[in-house]
């Protein structure tokens, strides 16, 4: 079964967040936990935790399928010390938060190097902050988003991912997500039924399906390899609606969040009810 849903808005408090993604007939959803642009945000109060619990139970939203998104300024790959504490003690703060909402995992970005140290360095910089996370936190799983690999940003290659995977401590607790607009912007084609079999055979054998947490269910703007990270809704950009089909028959991407991260927020309904209107064409993957 695929469960579909958009990143919605969590604006006055998390607990409104499974409400926005009911009324739009999603059967997952991504959030963010606090305000993603700040590096300080007020604890979660217990009204707000309870009520995010019930409302998630009452529509039916289990926590395999909601996957919260970290906030946009920690860089767990930072080359300064300053830098990279700050965003240590804020990841943690993200992984507790979600612990306080009975969900088990958060996305992230891995981050950039910022052409201060080595690719190298910088991904086992991102696996440390990982196991301190990891250390501090219990039931969370800490997931790994592919990029686009704009500027320098990592985490654009699978062996990017795979890199960091080996350097963290705990296995059960690390995963990845991979975003269909970054994977094609990094320079994977998966547009014809050929590529996409080729494209998926390869992160089976370089990181693993085992790994995989969640799916970003982005068109893009921008063609592969241009390592630009512009989405655009299902079907209107250089992706094209077919090659979503790819993956909502395909069992591999069963039982995890499918996000929607599409600009025009007006049509997410009809995004996920085109989505599930594609099961009608499978194919053999
Ligand atoms: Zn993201
Ligand atoms: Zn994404």
């Amino acid at each position: 079964m695929k469960y579909i849903g958009p990143h919605v808005s969590a604006s006055g408090g998390v607990e409104n967040a499974p409400e926005n993604a009911h009324q739009l007939g999603a059967t997952a959803f991504a959030l963010f936990t606090k305000n993603q642009k700040q590096w300080v945000a007020a604890p979660l109060t217990e009204k707000s935790i309870n009520e995010f619990k019930a409302r998630c139970q009452k529509y039916g939203y289990s926590p395999d399928h909601i996957l919260p998104h970290d906030s946009y300024l920690i860089n767990l790959g930072h080359p300064e010390e300053e830098g990279l504490s700050k965003s240590r003690a804020a990841f943690i703060d993200e992984m507790q938060r979600c612990e306080q909402l009975g969900l088990n995992r958060l996305n992230f970005h891995p981050g950039s190097h910022l052409n201060k140290i080595s690719e190298e360095d910088c991904l086992k910089r991102i696996a440390e902050s990982i196991n301190i996370a990891l250390d501090k936190t219990k039931g969370v799983s800490a997931v790994i988003e592919n990029t686009a690999g704009q500027g320098t940003n990592l985490g654009f290659r699978f062996e990017h991912l795979a890199t960091i995977i080996e350097h963290v401590d705990d296995k059960s607790r690390v995963g990845v997500c991979l975003d269909t607009a970054h994977t094609l912007a990094a320079g994977y084609e998966f547009r014809t039924e050929e590529d996409f079999k080729e494209t998926f055979t390869n992160f089976e054998a370089i990181v693993g399906f085992k790994y995989l947490k969640g799916m970003h269910i982005n068109d893009s703007k921008k063609d592969v390899g241009t390592r630009v990270d512009r989405h655009d809704s299902i079907g209107k950009g250089v992706i094209g609606e077919s090659p979503f089909g790819f993956i909502i028959n395909d069992p591999r991407f069963d039982n995890m969040p499918l996000i929607l991260e599409t600009p025009d927020e007006s049509i997410w309904a009809e995004e996920i009810k085109l989505l599930y209107s594609l099961t009608n064409s499978p194919i053999n993957v």
